[in-house]
């Protein structure tokens, strides 16, 4: 059997974009609050007061609470992931051995698979039993 690893590059730019503005949106939550919390004695209770307590205004008279801003990062973020591992597919090839065949109509020969019986000839396009000529 023969692994081959797909990627499909959309999926790839779609996460990498979901994945950035999680990011950023988790960074600015941080940013915002980091003033207070760094100085604060108990800084995880303090985080989590500010999310529910600030307020954002990235829009004109559109407020939303930093907390949104977390869990629409998270959210993205967790998106972006899930996207990338399914745009990474893994195929498996059935590899059989390579033989030769020749064309009883007209003589030429072409290499295929060991478990093709009935075969299409790649030269005059006719279907035939090919003649295994050498392993
Ligand atoms: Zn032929």
């Amino acid at each position: 059997m023969l692994k081959i690893l797909r990627r499909q590059k959309s999926g790839y730019v779609l996460s990498l974009v979901l994945c950035s503005i999680g990011l950023t949106s988790l960074f600015v939550a941080v940013w915002k609050t980091w003033p207070e919390v760094s100085s604060a004695d108990n800084p995880l209770s303090t985080f989590w007061t500010l999310l529910w307590r600030e307020q954002l205004s990235l829009v004109p008279n559109v407020e939303f609470k930093l907390s949104y801003l977390i869990i629409l990062g998270t959210a993205m973020f967790a998106s972006g992931i899930i996207v990338l591992a399914l745009s990474r597919q893994w195929f498996h090839l059935p590899t059989g051995e390579i033989v030769l065949y020749q064309c009883p109509f007209c003589r030429k020969q072409w290499r295929g698979h060991r478990d093709h019986k009935l075969a299409n000839c790649p030269h005059c396009r006719k279907q035939t039993y090919p003649a295994m000529v050498e392993k």
